[in-house]
């Protein structure tokens, strides 16, 4: 494929986005550049490939690719997801101040409340799907809105496009943890958003063999500011997992549309199911935050989140399923099964994860792709202990 992709559908651009055919002999695929260094012609003289920290052309084609997929104008590539926003956070100066989600990932939390607090960078934490929260949370300091939609594990939504206005008209950025739907699903850049970044571990990659973590820049100050920070801080993701990410990618389109078929029937199953007490899925007609899911994003997902009533209800569950595997991570082929209140989200305080809903009863499904009876018919027998 020669030229500009950006014009092409998502499939296309997802397989050949940033990999021309190798130069040298015509390799369909990018090939991983296990190399630290790049011998110069002269001094000063080079084919744009300094050191390893600063680029690599493996990690290079990942970028470029992420970012068609986003249609920002550049991505950047690291070690984990964490390591992209921890990044991302290097925006910000001392004495800013976030809106953030209250519901984001457990991590990011603890990244912010315990770590980057000590240096002055103080979040307040929201409710973002109601946009007054946001809107009164907001201070003279505030330089970033940060957001996951749908969050995690109780798939909250949020107006993307209005999280946007209030964030510009406050002189602030708005960042996105796009991980849950990724960019085949919804593309927050296209709603406002000015950064978005992800999680390459979860769907990106796919198949649960890779941590990578990408940042998608639409402003040239940032792509400026996070190419530096690969250099100076250097959590760059490695050639291997670079490699990984991008053949997991070739297929997210595909996998997706499984992912979503799948999710769709697993939640309405569960949703009639006489033991489950309330299922949060953004597909389902109930669910709050539907419409405005439906208006900035195409399909629902594979997670879901379900109360069993009670934290010994979930663990006879989770104890006695076969198929599922009880693991943390989300957005491999496999479906895992994990009890939120125990394991994502133990570090956050209890009064925390009882103030948004998440009560030790809730488990969380991502639903993988084997055979949809085989996993309907192994959550069935496991909810039978209950
Ligand atoms: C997993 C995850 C992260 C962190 O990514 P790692 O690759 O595990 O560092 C951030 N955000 C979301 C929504 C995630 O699911």
């Amino acid at each position: 494929m020669k030229g500009d992709p950006t014009n092409l559908g998502f499939s296309t651009r997802a397989i050949h986005a940033g990999q021309p055919p190798d130069p040298t002999t015509g390799s369909v695929t990018v090939p991983i550049y296990a190399t630290s260094t790049y011998v110069q012609e002269a001094v000063g003289r080079h084919k744009g490939f300094e050191y390893a920290r600063i680029q690599n052309p493996t990690r290079s084609a990942l970028e470029t690719n992420v970012a068609a997929l986003e249609g920002g104008r550049s991505g950047h590539a690291f070690a984990s997801g964490m390591a992209a926003i921890h990044t991302l956070m290097s925006l910000l100066r001392s004495g800013d101040h976030i809106v953030a989600s209250d519901t984001v990932y457990a991590g990011t939390f603890r990244l912010l409340t315990q770590v980057l607090d000590r240096y002055e960078l103080h979040s307040s934490w929201v409710d973002s799907s109601d946009l007054q929260q946001v809107e009164d949370a907001v201070i003279e300091r505030t330089r970033m809105v940060y957001v996951e939609t749908p969050t995690n594990p109780m798939m909250g939504i949020t107006d993307l496009a209005a999280a946007a206005e209030i964030a510009h008209r406050h002189d602030a950025i708005l960042a996105v943890d796009n991980t849950f739907a990724s960019p085949y699903f919804q593309r927050p850049l296209e709603h406002g958003a000015d950064i978005v970044v992800h999680s390459a571990t979860k769907f990106l990659n796919g198949h649960s063999d890779s941590l990578g973590g990408v940042m998608v820049a639409r402003h040239e100050e940032h792509e400026e500011w996070f190419a530096f920070m690969q250099k100076s801080a250097g959590a760059v993701l490695g050639p291997f997992d670079a490699f990984l990410t991008l053949r997991g990618i070739k297929t997210l389109g595909v996998r997706m549309d499984k992912h979503e078929e799948s999710g769709r029937a697993v939640a309405a199953h569960l949703e009639e199911h006489p033991k489950v007490e309330r299922v949060f899925y953004p597909g389902l007609a109930d669910h709050p935050g539907r419409q405005i899911h439906e208006k900035q994003a195409s399909g629902y997902g594979a997670l879901i989140a379900f109360d069993l009533g009670s934290e010994a209800a979930a663990r006879r569950v989770l104890d006695r399923v076969r198929v599922l595997s009880l693991a943390e991570s989300l957005g491999g082929v496999e479906t895992l099964i994990s009890h939120p209140a125990t394991m994502t989200h133990a570090s956050i305080p209890p009064e925390e994860r009882a103030r948004v809903g998440l009560t030790d009863g809730i488990v969380r499904v991502s639903v993988g792709l084997e055979d949809l009876e085989d996993l309907l018919a192994d959550l069935d027998q496991a909810l039978t202990a209950v």
